[in-house]
């Protein structure tokens, strides 16, 4: 470790390094000979095993995702966590390949949302034991945010709205739902064109106001897709031959090896891509081909 000051790295220079002016290398600690525990080691104290279902957007048997507990920076933040309490390195083969399909899964629905270029996954497990693996939405258009310091800036930028944040959280818990589990995050009870008081929302919630009666155009995707209560052969006969994407054959590992009924619809009901309706099938390898995010849905919340 430097003794002396040591040159800035290059990557200071970065266009995407947040900070600029004079610089200079922290000194580094010495390593200590026993590492403290993390938050939550034992379940007992653990946060996420404590954690209520209604503290997350989204819950299934063995997953649950959650959202911070209020708007930041960047359009959409999200943790993926299991269930049980393990740590990444821990989990059983068939929660391992669950992983995947949960993190294919949520990245696409991420990546549904206006406004979302790229979705940065991460997994640091430095504070907390329990495994939480992060989801980072990065802006469309926000060249300076691509790459390794888009956390950094998700605490620079000022926040989201609200609506917005509520908007998006409603639409990925409903995009899961389409593959099972539950949705808890609802969307917000106001017309999104037109800001309502308290009193009209108070309103709106105590008419019971249904998704389809309020939701614009992002979210009828959603309302038109298979119901949740549809049977697994409905859904698969409900989503279009010509919609559906190629790879959904991402989801076959956990198809082989589990046997429940959640698993098996894992194939069946990859929604369409619902900001992207002239895209093809294709898009999800092409996330730089968002021609209609572009133009319609410029980044919201990011700082110039
Ligand atoms: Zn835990």
């Amino acid at each position: 470790m430097p003794d002396i000051a040591s040159p800035v790295p290059d990557f200071t220079k970065w266009p995407s390094f947040p900070f600029e002016g004079d610089l200079r290398v922290k000194q580094l600690d010495n390593p200590v000979e026993k590492e403290p525990e993390r938050k939550g080691e034992d379940a007992a104290d653990c946060s996420a095993c404590n954690a209520p279902d209604e503290a997350y957007i989204w819950v299934s048997e063995r997953w649950r995702v959650r959202a911070m507990d209020r708007p930041t920076g960047l359009p959409m933040v999200l943790i993926l966590e299991s269930r049980s309490h393990l740590d990444l390195g821990d989990l059983p083969n068939l929660l391992a390949a669950e992983l995947g399909v949960m993190t294919v899964r949520l990245e696409r629905a991420v990546r549904s949302l206006d406004g979302v270029a790229r979705v940065h996954v991460n997994r640091w497990g430095d504070g907390s034991a329990h495994l939480h693996m992060w989801f980072l939405a990065r802006p469309y258009g926000r060249l300076q945010l691509r790459g390794t310091f888009l956390s950094l800036w998700d605490d620079i930028l000022p926040p989201i709205s609200e609506a917005r944040w509520r908007e998006s959280l409603a639409l990925v818990a409903a995009w899961l739902a389409e593959f099972g589990g539950k949705p808890l995050a609802e969307p917000p009870r106001i017309e999104w064109q037109a800001p309502s008081s308290l009193v009209q929302q108070a309103e709106a919630e105590a008419a019971g106001l249904a998704l389809a009666e309020e939701a614009d155009d992002t979210s009828v995707a959603f309302v038109e897709s298979p119901a949740d209560e549809a049977s697994v052969d409905e859904e698969a006969e409900a989503v279009d031959a010509d919609e559906k994407p190629d790879d959904a054959v991402l989801a076959d590992p956990v198809e082989d090896s589990t046997e429940d009924e959640e698993a098996a619809t894992v194939d069946l009901a990859v929604p369409v891509v619902p900001t992207q309706p002239s895209s093809g099938p294709g898009d999800s390898d092409a996330p730089d081909a968002k021609p209609a995010l572009a133009s319609n849905a410029a980044p919201q919340g990011a700082a110039t």
